[in-house]
């Protein structure tokens, strides 16, 4: 009886968390089989969640086809969740070595990449912009070695290039590639993220040119020459500077993760450092992210098959 009550206490039944409630306000604005928007209300199921019936025959519910679909828990446990992720991934530096000992759910990480993954599509930097790519190994099986066995060395094909822009309202981080990128290669990855005839600071390295000419930018570059010996408050790269360094304690602390997957961790670092600030309007936003995009993943997609 005890295990039960303890049980009970932290997976309460779904019909008891309000959960409900905060569900139903949410209004489909289409049908998540036929996309009509010809539907009407057709009562409640067990949970007192809203059904809804379509003209294409079809019955739905809000959470119909989106990663809440069938959950053996309640959404107050995923926000919860959320909760511990922004704020491990927010942490400062000085609590940041003690807490390697939260170990995520991987499969409520998936869904949360899952949600995300489209979340630094519409971020357009303007005004004065900070660029720079750092690098990040891949793990060590993986790195390709000479013809006498040696790791190559310098910015080669075992360093994933990572590009980093801000302007200081928002912020993106883009996998760019295995070693230093090409101009084209950087003009793909921020052509679409940077108004045209914005500044961009930058180091003087030619990878930059073709995006500074095609968008027009009006360009600020320092070689690292001029940068040596500067201390941080006076390096012009200052601001871009300190997102990689947070970065990589961010991707550090998480070291043996999967290097396909690390622009999944992009996004979520991105989400985290950009605005809303709070994470609890962070929460809402990503409640409405899966919402509004129905995307399922079920956890015999994600562990059966790679298994
Ligand atoms: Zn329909």
């Amino acid at each position: 009886m005890h295990y039960q009550t303890r049980y009970e206490e932290r997976h309460q039944p779904l019909d008891e968390t309000g959960e409900a409630e905060m569900i139903n306000s949410f209004e489909p604005s289409h049908c998540p089989f036929c996309g009509s928007n010809e539907f009407v209300k057709n009562g409640f199921d067990t949970n007192g969640i809203r059904r809804y019936k379509c003209s294409c025959g079809k019955r739905f519910k809000p959470t119909t086809g989106t990663i809440f679909d069938s959950r053996k828990i309640g959404i107050c446990e995923w926000i919860e969740y959320c909760l511990n992720i922004f704020r491990y991934v927010s942490l400062n530096a000085d609590s940041w070595n003690n807490r390697n000992a939260i170990s995520p759910s991987k499969y409520w990480l998936e869904k949360l990449f899952l949600t995300l993954e489209n979340s630094q599509n519409d971020i357009v930097l303007s005004g004065i912009v900070w660029l720079d790519e750092t690098y990040y190994s891949l793990v060590l099986r993986d790195r390709i070695r000479d013809e006498n066995g040696n790791l190559l060395r310098g910015l080669s094909r075992n360093q994933i290039c990572i590009g980093v822009a801000t302007d200081k309202k928002h912020t993106i981080c883009f996998v760019e590639g295995f070693g230093k990128p090409s101009q084209k290669r950087s003009y793909e990855t921020f052509k679409d993220h940077i108004t045209s005839g914005a500044t961009l600071i930058h180091d003087k390295e030619k990878t930059h040119k073709k995006l500074v000419e095609k968008l027009c930018l009006k360009s600020v570059s320092y070689s690292s020459s001029d940068l040596k010996g500067l201390a941080d408050s006076e390096n012009p790269l200052d601001p871009v500077n300190r997102i990689h360094c947070l970065l990589k304690m961010f991707l550090n602390a998480h070291s043996g993760f999967c290097r396909d997957e690390i622009q999944d961790y992009l996004n979520l670092y991105s989400f985290v450092i950009n605005s809303p600030s709070d994470h609890l309007e962070k929460v809402e936003k990503i409640i409405n992210l899966v919402l509004e995009n129905p995307k399922s993943l079920k956890y015999r997609e994600q562990f059966g098959l790679k298994s």
